[in-house]
């Protein structure tokens, strides 16, 4: 489909749909290195984002759908990943104001602007165990994808796929932000929660523009 408004709405969606049947796993994860929240945090933020945009009618370009989802996902996540991800699509909705239609440097524009919204907040740096490890490699992929002059589904479909190389190659690591980074060398060996849930959004997202 083509990658605008609806693509959002879709998105969020099956992101919501995806939350809940991997509830248990990121519940699983964070209680091997954190408290235990993450699948629920997620859930419950990602059902209420999905009841307010299904609620309103008017939010017809991507910029509006994304704040609209911000807001409530900082409203209803809580804990660190609430902020996180709030800021992630406050700052990807800043990247695409006015657009009504988003190819390939446009989803690179939106990437970019969601990581580096997550940096600001939680100062975390690539190998710090975080879901910066999916985001990062997930904003590189996908601008070289788009350099080489890929369609925007493509360029989606290389993000989805560095996210999930990022979020395994956490495993090894020893965590320095967040609360993993209390466990020093109990948390190798443990996949990070919010490398995971951040997998599994771009991973639909990618899925959602092959429609
Ligand atoms: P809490 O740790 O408050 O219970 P969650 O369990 O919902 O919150 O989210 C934990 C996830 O948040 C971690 O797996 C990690 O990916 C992410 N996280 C925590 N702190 C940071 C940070 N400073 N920067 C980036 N991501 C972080
Ligand atoms: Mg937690
Ligand atoms: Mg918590």
């Amino acid at each position: 489909m083509t990658v605008n408004a609806s693509w959002v709405r879709a998105w969020l969606d099956k992101s919501a749909t995806v939350i809940a049947e991997n509830r248990t796993e990121l519940i699983r994860l964070d209680r091997e290195i954190g408290d235990g929240d993450h699948g629920e945090n997620m859930d419950r933020g990602f059902q209420a984002a999905k009841a307010k945009v299904d609620d309103s009618t008017d939010e017809a370009v991507p910029a509006n759908v994304l704040k609209l989802i911000a807001s409530t996902l900082i409203s209803t996540v809580g804990g660190a990943a609430g902020p996180l991800y709030g800021t992630a699509f406050l700052k990807a909705s800043g990247a695409v104001a006015g657009k009504n239609e988003l190819g390939p440097a446009e989803i690179v524009d939106l990437l970019t602007a969601a990581r580096d919204g997550i940096v600001l907040r939680g100062k975390a740096e690539l190998g710090d165990k975080t879901m910066i490890d999916a985001w990062t490699p997930a904003v590189d992929a996908a601008s070289k994808a788009a350099d080489a002059g890929a369609t925007a589904g493509a360029v989606l479909e290389a993000a989805a796929q560095a996210a999930e190389d990022g979020a395994a190659a956490t495993e090894p690591l020893v965590a320095h932000k967040g609360r993993a980074s209390y466990l020093g060398e109990r948390a190798v060996g443990h996949r990070d929660p919010g490398a995971q849930s951040t997998a599994l959004i771009l991973r639909v997202a990618a899925d959602t523009a092959k429609e």
